[in-house]
């Protein structure tokens, strides 16, 4: 197709949203996808739980995660097999990406690389796409760019309850072996005296953690992350994850890693994912906040993109491409929003608790059944083991402890799902603090969190 045809659907982003719902809509539409780098080619690598990968993904899926581990410098120290799934399989992005990119491709759609959006208008139900290889037109335009996205910039769609996932690692060889360590194994919290100077400091003021994933015998995938409100930059990353692996005493096994492949990026997190369309506009994957509360986010893509192309498809088909059809389809449609409630505590706690208080809510885990742990990041959990879980944060934080670490606009979102306990006992303490927050709701502090001392 040349310049002045019109496509069904242009696609602007490569990652595996883009590739995901690009090679399901190649088989009954025209679709164009373009990518400012190369389509197909990423940096970052996942594991995800093995109830989202189906047979058509399955074979290029390897190994998995099977022991999670967290040890801090200030002894909290659990460890244990994996129990909702014999194993959280490690997707191959090598061959994955570029599977769905053959699709794509073999069913008569285009690819343009090296091809940035710049801008785009829609006049009369055709979308107009200028990009740095010229102008395009088609009947939908799919934003897939990711974390960055310029079209969520255009339409100045506001991210203000996002969390961010800065990470920076590397894939490497271990010359002298695993030394102790399985393949299979997740540190999933590893902190040190070092980079934890002041203990009393939250993620949100800086702090690192260092995690890693043992892919096979000889290789390993480890990297820092940090969770807060703003994007860490790629530098400082690089320099933390480079004094973790080198110089700590308790990363003897990474010294001699030999690093093949730089692996980092960006991704929302802490929110619920959200419809997000215009007319003749729809937005997936990181760009519309396809994740999960802890950040799930090719989780999310590899449980939604079949139904979700499907959807389309229909839309594109009856030509019912406004706003309020987009938005009839879900994004997110498998699972109870009480779910979220304890993954979104979670991952604010996560943040903004002091390490001592991190130590504490690990240590939880040896005394209730890990595999709640599970549960929670998967949202999995059934009502009444969210009760246990609560009972079991009441009784080693207290509550205000708790309403503390939660700045006040993420606190308003816990509440939204709190709402779906405001029946039960267990949560008529959490309604006499609520009552107290909506009483003096103006006079507290919109930055630091609430002070009752
Ligand atoms: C290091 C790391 C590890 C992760 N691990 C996991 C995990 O274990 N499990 C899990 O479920 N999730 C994980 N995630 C999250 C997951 O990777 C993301 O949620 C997922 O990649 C989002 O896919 P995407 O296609 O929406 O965006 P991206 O993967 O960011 O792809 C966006 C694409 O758009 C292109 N693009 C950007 N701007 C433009 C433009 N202006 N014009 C044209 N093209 C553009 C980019 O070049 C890129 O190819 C991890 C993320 C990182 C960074």
């Amino acid at each position: 197709m040349g310049k002045t045809d019109l496509y069904d659907v242009i696609i602007v982003g490569g990652g595996p949203a883009g590739l995901a719902v690009g090679s399901e809509l190649s088989y009954n539409h025209k679709v164009l996808l373009v990518d400012k780098n190369v389509t197909g080619r990423t940096t970052k690598s996942w594991f995800v739980p093995l109830d989202v990968v189906d047979e058509k993904v399955m074979p290029y899926t390897y190994n998995g995660v099977t022991r999670f581990m967290t040890e801090t410098f200030d002894g909290a120290n659990v460890s244990w097999r994996t129990e909702l799934f014999d194993r959280y399989p490690y997707i191959n992005e090598k061959t994955l990406l570029p599977h769905w990119l053959e699709v794509l491709k073999n069913n008569g759609s285009e690819v343009i690389n090296q091809c940035a959006y710049v801008d785009s208008t829609v006049k009369d139900g055709i979308v107009y796409v200028e990009t740095t290889a010229g102008s395009f037109r088609s009947r939908l335009l799919i934003d897939a760019s990711g974390y960055d996205s310029p079209i969520v910039q255009k339409y100045k769609i506001h991210r203000d309850h996002d969390y961010w996932w800065s990470v920076f690692g590397s894939i490497g060889e271990h010359p002298n072996g695993l030394n102790g360590m399985e393949v299979g194994d997740y540190m999933m919290w590893q902190t040190f005296r070092d980079t934890n100077a002041d203990a009393s400091a939250s993620m949100a003021q800086g702090r690192p953690v260092f995690e890693y994933e043992i892919l096979d015998e000889n290789t390993s995938f480890s990297f820092v992350f940090f969770l807060r409100q703003e994007r860490i930059s790629r530098e400082v990353m690089e320099k933390e994850y480079t004094t973790i692996i080198r110089d700590e005493p308790t990363t003897a096994n990474f010294h001699e890693l030999k690093i093949k492949e730089l692996k980092y990026g960006w991704y929302p997190s802490g929110a619920l994912s959200q419809q997000l369309a215009e007319d003749n506009l729809v937005f997936i994957g990181d760009a519309a906040c396809w994740t999960t509360p802890c950040g799930w986010g090719m989780t999310f893509i590899l449980r939604n993109y079949r139904y979700f192309s499907s959807q389309m498809s229909k839309l594109l088909i009856d030509n019912k491409l406004d706003k309020k059809n987009l938005l009839s389809v879900p994004h997110y449609q498998t699972h109870e929003k009480y779910e979220t409630l304890l993954d979104t505590i979670v991952t604010h706690f996560l943040s903004n608790a002091s390490a001592p208080q991190l130590d504490r809510f690990i240590n939880l885990f040896n005394s209730i059944p890990k595999i709640l742990c599970e549960k929670v990041f998967t949202l999995t959990i059934t009502r009444d083991e969210v009760h246990v879980m609560l009972k079991a944060m009441l009784t080693e934080f207290d509550l205000m402890e708790l309403v503390h670490i939660l700045p006040k606009r993420d606190y308003l979102l816990v509440l939204e799902e709190a709402k779906y306990f405001a029946e039960d006992a267990l949560v008529d303490k959490m309604h006499e603090v609520i009552g107290f927050l909506h009483q003096n709701q103006s006079e507290l502090d919109m930055n630091n969190g609430f002070d009752f001392s």
